[in-house]
């Protein structure tokens, strides 16, 4: 049974990518409400910028009836504060997302005693994913047709100066 509690899932989505969607699908099967907050992170010269993120990740939640998009900057726990939030959901991929999420969520936590960090780990088939890979894929011309939504495909096509997606995906994009 689904808890009351409102979840944040803080982060860059530059794009949002299949592996994002899957830790906000199983978020909302835990939490009342899950609370996307687009980061808006001016040391990052983003592809896209942090409305259009909101809207991509709107879209590509529509189906979902206890999702929220928002953006935000400043203090990850303020903002969870601010929204009544006790929890920040994050994905963990790989050792190194390890280390990183784990000092990031003590360095939350002497921020604020009462916010709980809560880590989901990667689905197997997206345990590789992020908008990096995305991103790199499509500037080279290949397809991420499997690694986003279709419209966010588009858009990202449209960045890179492609029509349409490759005819072949890229089955390997660790090793591009
Ligand atoms: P950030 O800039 O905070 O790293 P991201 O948008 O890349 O933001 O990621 C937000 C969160 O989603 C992070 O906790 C990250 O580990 C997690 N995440 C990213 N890609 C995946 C994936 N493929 N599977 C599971 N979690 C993921």
């Amino acid at each position: 049974m689904r808890s009351s509690v409102t979840a944040i899932y803080p982060g860059s989505f530059d794009p949002i990518t299949f592996g994002h969607l899957d830790i906000i699908e199983r978020g909302c099967q835990l939490f009342g409400t899950v609370i996307v907050a687009v980061v808006t992170n001016p040391n990052k010269t983003p592809l896209f910028p942090s409305e259009r993120r909101v809207e991509q990740i709107a879209n590509s939640t529509a189906h979902l009836g206890n999702v929220e998009v928002d953006r935000f900057d400043g203090l990850t726990v303020d903002y969870a504060k601010a929204h009544n939030a006790k929890v920040l959901l994050r994905g963990l991929r790989v050792l190194s997302d390890f280390e990183m999420e784990l000092q990031m969520a003590h360095t939350n936590k002497t921020l604020s005693a009462t916010t709980e960090t809560v880590f989901l780990a990667a689905s197997n088939e997206y345990s590789f994913l992020s908008s990096s890979v995305v991103k790199e894929i499509a500037r080279f011309g290949g397809s991420v047709d499997h690694l986003v939504p279709p419209s966010v495909a588009r858009e990202i096509y449209h960045c890179y100066g492609q029509a349409t997606a490759a005819s072949i995906p890229t089955k390997h994009p660790g090793n591009l």
